[in-house]
């Protein structure tokens, strides 16, 4: 949505993307898609090979179901270092947060600043379910296929399920563990994070 948005008032921000090596073929697949449709192209940012091999070594391609530490460490390694090595020469960025998306979400400002003093705009966060699937209606938006399969919040293959009528848009994600410590980190401010804890 927010590359669309970008796309089509041509403004000068680039488009860049976490591409964690978990993802499944149909989120990996929407990034060249997306580079077809709007004619740029998207920055991708992977986990460093060899962090990613040796994590997987030691502790196995399940291991984020087996402890909230492994999983957050996960995490780390696959999309908070990335996100650092996105944003590390930028000033500012702009996500698709959005206010209804969870009770964690339902106070994201407009305008934000995160630990590193980066301007952080969420240019969504009053939109709507209905609102985002209106724009892609009327403007052909590119979606991953995946929401046609009652995923509406979609990460990791391994942390992401469908869900059920009547759930949360974000029962889908780590569900097995307490709603309090299901966000991977990557729109969590430290000093939330360490009052959560
Ligand atoms: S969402 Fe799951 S697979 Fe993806 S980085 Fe986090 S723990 Fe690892």
């Amino acid at each position: 949505m927010i590359t669309d948005l970008i796309a089509r008032h041509a403004l000068p921000i680039a488009i860049a993307t976490l591409e964690t090596g978990k993802l499944h073929r149909e989120t990996a697949a929407l990034i060249g898609r997306i580079e077809q449709r709007y004619a740029l192209a998207v920055e991708v940012y992977r986990p460093r090979g060899e962090q990613a091999v040796h994590f997987v070594r030691e502790n196995g391609e399940d291991a984020m179901y087996r402890s909230l530490a492994l999983r957050k460490a996960c995490c780390g390694l696959r999309k908070l270092e990335p996100l650092a090595r996105m944003l590390a020469e930028r000033s500012a960025w702009v996500t698709g947060l959005r206010r209804e998306q969870s009770d964690a979400r339902g106070e994201v400002p407009f305008r934000d600043h995160d630990d590193a003093g980066r301007l952080k705009l969420n240019a969504l966060a009053d939109w709507t379910w209905g609102d985002v699937w209106h724009h892609v209606a009327t403007h052909d938006v590119p979606y991953n296929p995946l929401h046609d399969h009652f995923m509406p919040s979609i990460g990791c293959a391994p942390c992401t399920r469908a869900i059920a009528v009547g759930e949360p848009f974000r029962a889908g994600r780590w569900w097995w563990e307490d709603e309090a410590a299901k966000e991977c980190g990557l729109h969590v401010h430290q000093e939330a994070a360490t009052a959560a804890r």
